[in-house]
């Protein structure tokens, strides 16, 4: 669900066209809908409310000061991955007591920074950096909130790049040794334990992988509350959303265009299977959805610079590139292309859609039948909000693309276009 939507055939954010804003600030940009971030976090806290809970959006998806500024009016709570996405809660006016600090791989200066500041929790993802924690809070006369995060050895059925709960993952500690992990920490003077967490993976596209998870998962958080009195139970994010065709995701008969049994995860439909498993523990329950909440919130729009026939295929060369939208060519992100201005029937052409990046990988999608658009017309690259503009780099020496917020029929640049001045401005 989202508010992007045709009017009078130019599609808009909201009351506002997508053609003027591209117009008045270039190409590529990304526009967000605020109204389509609120509608999803609601959703997703309505359908929570059995339990009692928490939302901490995870910052990674898009770390804007002003996206999470938005959200944490809502009444979010962050998950942060960084020093640097800390700083960016705190700019954005978050509390650093809200905050759960997550990564496998936390420095000394990181973990300082958000002992400090005082953070909600560390979720610590090996014992050398529980030791390590341990360390660095003792030094500074301080005691460490953590809770651990367990790799629970489940299969989310998701791209192998961003599946995080198998046993051959990087993250977290095997379920097995849990509870003596929780044991050991007891006799670290400054480590608090205060909660247990999970994370299996993003982008997953029905609830049996967070059932099975969480019906693993659950009797040991049980457990821990009874050994050592942990207060709340992180289930992680990865709610997936729909890519393919998300245009058509406002209407009902789109949704009525699934099996009933392959229909999109819905909120509604991912707590109604996990809450009854977790209500009984009497534990806070704290999610981390980052993709669910600003995924179908964003898109990237970029014009269409040439089309050249190959006696292969025929591309048509756009002004965006993977700098600015890395998930295709990262782990085969799917996103709908769609002409921002309607035009009366067109015929279709079997195309890949590339940008001006020297990189093979630089593409968008590869022979793919879409509405044959021309030179100078400007595209809708969909649900771009999460892992967008947050991945994006200067490569080539192509400058960042501005960044817009629209809420009703107002606008506001939320970042502005990089210049060329920008790119040196550390090289001095
Ligand atoms: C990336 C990440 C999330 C968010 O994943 P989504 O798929 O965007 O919901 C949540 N928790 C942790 C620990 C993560 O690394």
């Amino acid at each position: 669900m989202h508010d992007f939507s045709f009017h009078e055939n130019t599609l808009h954010a909201e009351k506002v066209s997508l053609r003027n804003l591209a117009d008045e600030h270039g190409t590529p940009l990304f526009v967000y809908s605020a109204n389509t971030i609120r509608d999803h976090y609601r959703r997703l806290d309505e359908a929570l409310a059995p339990l009692d809970h928490e939302i901490a959006f995870a910052v990674k998806a898009n770390s804007n000061i002003h996206i999470l500024s938005l959200l944490g009016e809502q009444g979010a709570s962050f998950d942060i991955v960084s020093g640097g996405e800390l700083f960016r809660v705190v700019k954005a006016g978050g509390d650093p007591a809200k905050c759960t600090f997550a990564g496998v791989g936390k420095t000394r200066e990181e973990i300082e920074y958000a002992l400090e500041l005082g953070i909600h929790a560390f979720n610590v993802e090996s014992e050398a950096e529980l030791q390590f924690i341990n360390q660095v809070a003792s030094e500074m006369g301080k005691i460490a909130p953590v809770s651990i995060r367990v790799n629970p050895n489940v299969d989310a059925k998701t791209h192998k790049y961003i599946s995080t709960g198998k046993a051959e993952n990087k993250f977290g500690i095997d379920f097995e040794r849990i509870p003596e992990v929780y044991e050991n920490a007891e006799n670290l003077s400054n480590i608090l334990l205060k909660g247990l967490q999970m994370h299996i993976g993003s982008q997953l596209t029905s609830h049996q992988p967070f059932l099975d998870a969480v019906t693993k998962v659950a009797p040991l958080a049980a457990e821990l509350k009874q050994t050592h009195g942990i207060e709340f139970f992180s289930i992680g994010g990865g709610i997936g959303i729909v890519y393919d065709p998300a245009l058509e995701s406002g209407s009902e008969d789109w949704w009525d265009s699934f099996e009933p049994d392959q229909r999109p995860l819905t909120a509604a439909a991912y707590a109604e299977a996990i809450v009854p498993i977790l209500k009984p523990l009497g534990l806070k329950i704290l999610l981390e959805p980052g993709r669910f909440i600003v995924g179908n919130a964003g898109v990237m729009l970029t014009r269409c610079l040439y089309e050249k026939k190959g006696s292969a295929k025929t591309f048509k060369i756009v002004d965006a590139g993977m700098n600015d939208l890395i998930r295709p060519a990262l782990y085969q992100g799917y996103h709908e292309i769609v002409p921002v201005q309607q035009s009366g029937p067109r015929s279709t052409i079997k195309t890949d859609v590339v940008g001006p990046v020297c990189e093979t990988g630089d593409f968008f999608c590869q022979d793919r039948s879409l509405p044959d658009f021309q030179e100078g017309e400007l595209l809708a690259l969909m649900s771009a909000g999460a892992y967008g503009a947050v991945m994006g780099s200067t490569y080539n020496s192509r400058p960042l693309p501005a960044e817009i917020l629209v809420d009703g029929a107002e606008a506001k640049v939320i970042r502005k276009r990089q210049t060329f001045e920008d790119l040196i401005a550390q090289e001095l």
